[in-house]
Order: C-alpha cells, then sequence, then structure tokens
C-alpha cells in the first residue's frame, strides 16, 4: 500500500534525496519549501505534490493541512540550515539585537520547524509510521546557535518519542556530517576548509544527499520498528574539531 509521506524542505539537497526515494517506492510524497518555482520543479521530477510553506510560521503550518494526505505514515523534518550564512538587512539594529536575531532565526529554522510541524500533523500520524528529523554534527561540535538548535531537536525528539511511542510511531533523529552537493554552505566553505571536514572523517569522503536518504529510509522501514528515540550518525565517521 503506498505510504503518505511528508518531506519538509523537499525540493533540493538531502530532502530531495530522500523524498525521491520515497516517490520511487511508490508512496504519496508532499515537499515543502518557500520557494514556489524549486518546488514544482523537484515535484515534477520524482512525481510528488508541491506545497509552498514556511515551517516557522504556524499560520503557514495551518495552512499546509488540507493539502496532505488524511493519513501520514512518515513525516520528515527537513527543513532548516545555518542562518547565520543569511544575508540580513539589520542596520537598524544594533549588535546585540543583531545576535539575538540571528540566535532566534537559527533556533526557528531548525528547532521550531520541526517541533511546529510535528504538533500540527500529529492526529493524522499513523500507527507504524515514523517521524524523522534531520540533525547534524554540529550539534556535538559547538557550532553556535546553529549547532544549539540542533542539539534542541535531539533533546525535543527524546519526548516526542515518548508521546508517540504508545501509537507504535518511531521518533528518530538522523545527524549528518559534512554532506556534500547541496545548498546549505552557499558560498561559505572554502576549498581548505572543505578538505580539512573530508580529511576529518574516517571514510575519507564528503557524504552524499544520497547517503542520507539511505539512513532515512532505514528508519521509516518495518525493519527499524524498534528503534525510537535515538539520534543516527551518518557522518563517515568523521571525528576531531570542526
Ligand atoms: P539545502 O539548503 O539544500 O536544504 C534545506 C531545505 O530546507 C531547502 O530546500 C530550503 O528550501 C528548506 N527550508 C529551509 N528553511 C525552511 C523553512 N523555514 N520553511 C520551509 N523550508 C525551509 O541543504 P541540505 O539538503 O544540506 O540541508 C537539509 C538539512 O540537513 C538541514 O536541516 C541541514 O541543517 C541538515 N544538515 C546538512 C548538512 C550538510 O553538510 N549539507 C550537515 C548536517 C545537517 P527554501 O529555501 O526554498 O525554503
Amino acid at each position: 500500500m503506498a505510504r503518505g509521506i511528508l518531506v519538509t524542505g523537499g525540493a533540493t539537497g538531502i530532502g530531495l534525496a530522500v523524498a525521491r526515494h520515497f516517490a520511487e517506492q511508490g508512496d504519496t510524497v508532499v515537499i515543502t519549501g518557500r520557494r514556489q518555482g524549486t518546488l514544482e520543479t523537484a515535484a515534477k521530477e520524482i512525481g510528488g505534490r508541491a506545497v509552498v510553506c514556511d515551517h516557522t510560521d504556524p499560520q503557514a503550518v495551518e495552512r499546509l493541512l488540507p493539502q496532505l494526505p488524511d493519513r501520514l505514515d512518515v513525516l520528515v523534518n527537513n527543513a532548516g540550515g545555518n542562518t547565520d550564512w543569511d544575508v540580513t538587512e539589520d542596520d537598524e539594529l544594533t549588535a546585540l539585537e543583531a545576535f539575538a536575531y540571528r540566535f532566534r532565526a537559527n533556533l526557528d529554522a531548525n528547532l521550531l520547524s520541526a517541533a511546529l510541524t510535528t504538533k500540527a500533523v500529529e492526529d493524522r500520524l499513523a500507527g507504524g509510521g515514523a517521524v524523522i528529523s534531520i540533525g547534524s554534527i554540529a550539534a556535538d561540535k559547538g557550532s553556535g546557535a546553529y549547532g544549539a538548535a540542533k542539539a534542541g531537536l535531539a533533546s525535543w525528539n527524546l519526548g516526542l518519542a515518548g508521546e508517540l511511542g504508545p501509537r507504535d510511531i518511531t521518533a528518530n533523529v538522523v545527524a549528518p556530517g559534512y554532506v556534500a552537493d547541496t545548498e546549505f554552505f552557499r558560498d561559505q566553505l572554502t576549498p581548505e576548509r572543505r578538505d580539512h571536514l573530508i580529511a576529518s572523517t574516517a571514510l575519507g569522503r564528503a557524504g552524499a544527499p544520497e547517503d542520507i536518504a539511505g539512513a532515512v529510509a532505514f528508519l521509516a522501514s518495518p525493519a527499524a520498528r524498534d528503534i525510537t528515540a535515538q539520534v543516527l550518525n551518518v557522518n563517515g565517521g568523521e571525528h576531531g574539531t570542526r
């Protein structure tokens, strides 16, 4: 039977690889994001449905609900990123106000977005289903507000697993290391830094979006029915400082 799947931020990078995996299984896949054109292109490619939604905005998440399948088997909270790298027009702000703005933006993008979306759809999550949130190795590396938000995501997931467990729904985090070929780093990654990140892995290579999709697929499969409240690190064995 086709499963109902929601992949937030599913038009690019890791989210798109995840969405493509489920679509290839014949599942009914909805992808979201803030850019309509990017979403439509991705949805056409995988044969899914695209809905524009900013997952930090409760009203936008509410507007998303009628567009989703009545029965949701898998929710992938993937939308997020390091908002320090977004250009913000904060000329009017003091330095401390700008710090607070950026800090909150990271918490909203990476933690609130997942909590809000899960809360909104929790009633239609089906028994035997799974909530999988995309964390980060940054949670363990002292990576400022972004790392703190991803660490918060793992902590929040523990409570979620307890809430959903009695309904036979699992809740886990997949925590990637450096994944190349996504929009994540924008123009922030110098060749030297990239080489350093790769050299810090046991496997000596960057991850690919498909590597993360493989871990998500496993956690969403019956083979993982007894795995919940966990963080699955998918980072090529990255070690040391960033
Ligand atoms: P991308 O930038 O390609 O993917 C992020 C996606 O999330 C985009 O499609 C973006 O679309 C969407 N998004 C961001 N904010 C929102 C929002 N508020 N509402 C809706 N959609 C949103 O990078 P990745 O694929 O690499 O990142 C996916 C996830 O993986 C993120 O959570 C990231 O933190 C995590 N991660 C990535 C790593 C890497 O090395 N690449 C390492 C560890 C974790 P749009 O801008 O159109 O809204």
